[in-house]
């Protein structure tokens, strides 16, 4: 049974908090540790939440703290629920609390990128916890998504070897024993460094529970005075938006990019991402105020409600719609075609079904909108084409690494997806998107 827990630090995430009390109070194992605090030997700890803890545990640490206010300062709420509609903070609020549900079912986590794929830490905050706390632990806004700097000091986080995911991670690993000590790195790109800022900003503003202002009408707003919409509101230049944006932080150089059909998706209220929001936001130069605690009238939020699509709404303009999504699917539609969507590169086939997807759009919808049906018939192929441009890409990737050592058949199917036994359907497409001398090459190698 839990007898103690530690003193809560700054900023300090709950799980960095259980493997404190791991080591503290002489927990030998893992599972020792598990058994005092969760509710069956089948849960994992949670790095972002509090996990599903047992009723003793869950009771001490009810009388310990407001369980509202370990949750906003202690835990990943704010990153995934600050730009949620109301009721749905709410209740993702109470339900992380109270009954522990899987966080999945409360919004949208989306899948990690390489840069933010582990625990990370700042060197000088190790040395300033340890000088002032006798240990160091796991900051929660060190984890941000797309966060690279320690605000505080201005020097690059560095990766632990701790996944920062979850699921399957039936471990808890103290900062004090992981990290290794090591010279801070100063980064100098004054605009990354304000972004990071900002984003700590955003992240630390108080929750606000009181009002329900959609986000996208926030942006919405902002946007209205920018070259990237129309005089009259009524329609916005998405595809210039993204565009320069991507240029900006490219520049910048942050992990993850916001992608055309993230920035889509949060401008159509169909998701709420905090990191997409951000670059959104700092892009259009919004002070932390006007984006974490806006003041529109009622007649501002109608407008924006207005300008797009809604679930629900009676009379959609076709056409305007029409124009505005086309150029937005022509963007998406290219980066899956070519591979630039995709993480390893590889070229995928654009099929209705993702192109839905992306672009968050309601069933049947693209029977009512003609240009984007000629920009989706453009990109169609067959499966077995697509195979073709797979192998081809993955002949040249190959090509292009192993410079000059060989590889087979074996390798280019690994890294193409390409069955064997569909090899004879592809072939006839392979000299139709490759040129004469790779094709020949890639048939040798194939041994046909
Ligand atoms: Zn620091």
């Amino acid at each position: 049974m839990i007898a103690y827990l530690p003193e809560i630090y700054p900023d300090e995430l709950v799980y960095s908090w259980f493997c404190r009390y791991y080591i503290h109070t002489g927990c030998i194992t893992n599972t020792m540790a598990f058994q005092e605090l969760l509710y069956n030997r089948c849960n994992n700890p949670s790095k972002e939440f509090i996990g599903h803890l047992n009723t003793v545990t869950a009771e001490l640490i009810q009388r310990l703290f407001a369980i509202d206010d370990l949750i906003i300062n202690h835990t990943m709420y704010p990153q995934y629920a600050r730009f949620i509609p109301l009721q749905q903070k709410k209740k993702a609020l109470y339900h992380i609390g109270y009954d522990f549900c899987d966080v999945h079912h409360l919004f949208a986590i989306l899948p990690r990128t390489q840069s933010d794929s582990r625990l990370k830490y700042c060197p000088l905050c190790v040395q300033e916890d340890r000088k002032k706390h006798g240990e160091a632990y796991w900051h929660r806004k060190h984890q941000i998504r797309n966060m690279s700097i320690c605000t505080k000091h201005k020097c690059l986080l560095v990766n632990s070897d701790i996944t920062a995911k979850s699921e399957q991670s039936f471990t808890l690993n103290p900062a004090e024993i992981t990290v290794n000590l090591q010279e801070p790195e100063y980064e100098n790109n004054t605009l990354k460094v304000a972004f990071s800022e900002y984003m700590v900003a955003v992240f630390d503003a108080p929750i606000n529970f009181e009002s329900n202002i959609p986000i996208s009408a926030v942006l919405y707003n902002a946007m209205k005075k920018t070259k990237y919409m129309k005089q009259s509101g009524k329609s916005r230049y998405t595809k210039r938006f993204v565009d320069d944006m991507q240029i900006f932080y490219k520049n910048i150089g942050i992990g993850s990019v916001a992608s055309m059909s993230q920035v889509q998706r949060v401008l159509l209220q169909d998701r709420f991402d905090f990191s997409v929001v951000c670059q959104i936001a700092f892009f259009l130069n919004m002070g932390v105020d006007d984006l974490t605690v806006p003041t529109l009238t009622n007649e501002q939020i109608e407008q924006e409600q207005n300008s797009h699509y809604m679930k629900g709404r009676e009379t959609i303009d076709w056409a305007v719609y029409d124009n505005e999504t086309a150029p937005i699917l022509e963007q998406i539609a290219y980066d899956i075609y070519t591979g630039i969507a995709s993480e390893t590169g590889r070229p995928e086939r654009v099929s209705e079904k993702i192109i839905y997807r992306e672009l968050g759009l309601p069933g049947h919808r693209l029977d009512n909108l003609p240009k984007c049906k000629t920009i989706l018939a453009k990109y169609s192929e067959s499966y077995q084409e697509n195979w073709a441009r797979r192998i081809i890409w993955a002949y040249n990737k190959l090509k292009s690494e192993c410079s000059g050592k060989p590889f087979y058949w074996s390798d280019i199917r690994r890294i193409s997806g390409v069955k064997k036994h569909n090899l004879e359907f592809v072939l006839p497409y392979i000299s139709k998107h490759t040129d004469k001398k790779t094709a020949k090459a890639i048939l040798k190698i194939c041994q046909i």
